[in-house]
C-alpha cells in the first residue's frame, strides 16, 4: 500500500475506565499500538522554510488507522518527545507544517535527521 493513500488527521483521546488511549477520530478504534513514525508523502507538507525535505516521504510521529487510511499525526505539544525549531539543533525531533484532511495547515513532528537546511 502506498503512503500516498494515507491522509493526515490528529488522533483523539478516549477513555476506557481510567485508561486514556489514542483513537481514530472517524471510526473511534484504539490506535495506541500503532505509535511510531509512519511515512507521510512529502506532497502533504507545507511551509517548509527554512528547511526542506528530500525524497517522497517523511516519517511523522503518530499513529495509523489502517481501516480509515489515516495517519494520525501528533501535535508538537502532545508528542512526548523533545521537539525543537529549525534554529535549535539540540532536539532529535522537529516541527514541520503539513496539510490535513480538512485543508488546514498544522504542525507535525518529524525526525530532524530527515530534514535539510535550504
Ligand atoms: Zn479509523
Amino acid at each position: 500500500m502506498s503512503a500516498a493513500d494515507y491522509r493526515l488527521r490528529r488522533p483523539i483521546a478516549r477513555w476506557d475506565d481510567d485508561r486514556k488511549y489514542a483513537a481514530c477520530p472517524r471510526c473511534q478504534a484504539d490506535v495506541s499500538a500503532s505509535l511510531g513514525a509512519p511515512s507521510v508523502p512529502t506532497l502533504r507538507l507545507a511551509n517548509q522554510n527554512p528547511i526542506r525535505v528530500d525524497g517522497e516521504t517523511i516519517n511523522a510521529r503518530g499513529y495509523i488507522c489502517e481501516a480509515c487510511r489515516y495517519i494520525l499525526a501528533i501535535a508538537p505539544a502532545a508528542a512526548v518527545v523533545d521537539v525543537g525549531g529549525a534554529a535549535d539543533e539540540s532536539t532529535p525531533w522537529i516541527r514541520l507544517g503539513a496539510v490535513f484532511v480538512d485543508g488546514s495547515k498544522r504542525p507535525i513532528v518529524v525526525p530532524r535527521r530527515e530534514v535539510r537546511p535550504r
